[in-house]
């Protein structure tokens, strides 16, 4: 990165409607800092904190012209810090204006955007599309890496929904696409990820009208954790597209491994209490916690803000049920864990997915994970004060569980859960659908001017 001087900045604070903030000034660290503490030593040699789109696209100018590597943050909630570098970051949270039209059900959000922003003008029209459980998490970063949902089962995922996308493109220009304007584009961004290709200042999205819901939370013993996965994998093999659960296995501080399944049903109670009928049967949960509930109300209680502190997150899919000795291997694996000063501790979980993620042909958009039944995530956390020997003892069980696992999971990783320590990531996160996504960064980025460790073509 070229030196920029203390002129230049200057230069871009005048030309700008928002604020250039510099290391130590006042809503730098909160405009900059990654929301996985694992990264905290990258830090911005200045944040733009945009008022507008022609502050994005001065940005992008001012970035060329000074050689100034430049990045596009919303929530900031990458998994693997790449919202932040050590040039310039494109604050975009005041573009945060969405609206919603309740007859066509058309939903448009400005760039920045977060899950919190896009609720709360949906919720009056009784619509909605896949959307994330986290209310800071940005919906630039979820839509354009894919973006699933309790709902994607029945709705598809967040990038199926997108109908229209305007990105302010490294020549400085505003670049709309949809099907028929750009269409490379546009199939770039429904899962090609985020800071590839531009800075997205506005997304509009196809909703549907949603039904009053019920959700479940159920817990068991670690040792209950065999007959779980073994029927409640078989009930989710047979569900209706509108049930949709996260099971997981996992353990923080002491002793204790817990088994949970988190979910979300597009129906009432009793049609909940039917289908969990048999894992209900199968091993009696320490907690059950099964009620109808407005979809609003059922978005509130999924919402988590999970992983706080340092994390690692390694992901694959599952086309079939894990079978009894994987669950032993996990098992086995959580009782031996290192642990950290986190409390979010670690685990595996299986997020439900096949039903409407799958009826989308794989080369349709650039997401092209449209096989599987479950998206696998695998994790850790530690604090920032636990040393560098238990970091690297967290890494190493987080690698075996993965290495465990990998037996009996699919080709690929999911690309909105970020994994940095991939060395395939071209592979993983795109497969047959990379050599397309290079041409088109070629033709709108052919300077590679939006980049990071894991970008597109790098
Ligand atoms: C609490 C929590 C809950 C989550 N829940 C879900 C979930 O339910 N489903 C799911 O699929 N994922 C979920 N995720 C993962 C999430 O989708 C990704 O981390 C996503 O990339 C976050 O987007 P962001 O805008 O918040 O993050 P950022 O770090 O700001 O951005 C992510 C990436 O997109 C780029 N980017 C940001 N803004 C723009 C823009 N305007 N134009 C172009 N590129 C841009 C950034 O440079 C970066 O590379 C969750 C994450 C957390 C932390």
């Amino acid at each position: 990165m070229n030196e920029v001087s203390e002129a230049a900045w200057r230069q871009l604070e005048k030309s700008v409607a928002g604020r250039v903030l510099r290391p130590g000034e006042p809503g730098f660290d909160t405009s900059s800092a990654p929301f996985n503490r694992r990264f905290t030593r990258t830090a911005p040699s200045g944040v733009l904190a945009v008022a507008d789109v022609a502050d994005v696209r001065r940005a992008v100018e001012w970035a060329r012209e000074e050689g100034v590597p430049v990045v596009p943050r919303g929530g900031g909630h990458s998994y693997a810090g790449y919202s932040v570098n050590t040039g310039l970051v494109v604050d975009t949270r005041a573009l945060n204006t969405v609206t919603a039209d309740g007859s066509t059900g058309l939903v448009t959000a400005a760039g920045g955007a977060l899950m919190a922003d896009v609720y709360a003008a949906i919720e009056p029209h009784g619509i909605a599309f896949a959307l994330g459980n986290g209310a800071s998490v940005g919906i630039a970063g979820l839509a354009l890496g894919g973006g699933s949902a309790a709902t994607s089962r029945r709705l598809g995922l967040t990038a199926d929904a997108l109908v229209r996308t305007t990105l302010v493109t490294a020549d400085g220009e505003l670049v709309t696409c949809d099907a028929h304007r750009n269409p490379d584009l546009f199939w770039a961004c429904r899962g090609g990820g985020g800071g590839n290709f531009g800075i997205n200042v506005s997304f509009t999205f196809q909703a549907s009208p949603v039904p009053d819901v019920s959700t479940c939370l159920l817990l068991w013993d670690g040792g209950d954790a065999p007959a779980v996965f073994a029927v409640l994998q078989e009930v989710m093999r047979q569900a209706p597209d509108e049930l949709s659960v996260r099971l997981g296995v996992s353990a923080a501080d002491g002793p204790d491994i817990v088994v949970s399944a988190v979910g979300l049903h597009l129906g009432p109670a009793s049609e909940l209490r039917e289908l969990l009928a048999p894992v209900l049967a199968a091993a009696r949960p320490l907690r059950a916690d099964i009620a109808d509930r407005t979809f609003w109300q059922a978005k509130d209680y999924l919402l988590h803000e999970t992983s706080g502190g340092a994390f690692a997150v390694r992901t694959g899919f599952a086309t079939e049920p894990l079978p009894p000795e994987a669950v032993t291997e996990v098992l086995g694996l959580l009782a031996r864990r290192p642990g950290s000063g986190n409390p979010d501790g670690c685990g595996l979980a299986l997020f439900g997915w096949g039903g409407a993620i799958n009826r989308v042909d794989q080369a349709d958009t650039a997401f092209v994970h449209r096989h599987a039944q479950y998206l696998v995530s695998m994790d850790t956390s530690w604090d920032e004060r636990d040393g560098p020997a238990a970091v690297a003892a967290n890494l190493r069980w987080l690698a075996d569980l993965r290495e465990a696992v990998a037996p009996y999971l699919a080709e690929g990783s999911y690309l909105n859960f970020t994994d940095p320590d991939l060395t395939d990531w071209r592979t993983a996160y795109y497969g047959a659908n990379y050599p397309r996504l290079v041409e088109i960064k070629k033709r709108v980025d052919p300077d590679g001017l939006f980049t990071f460790d894991q970008a597109v073509g790098s």
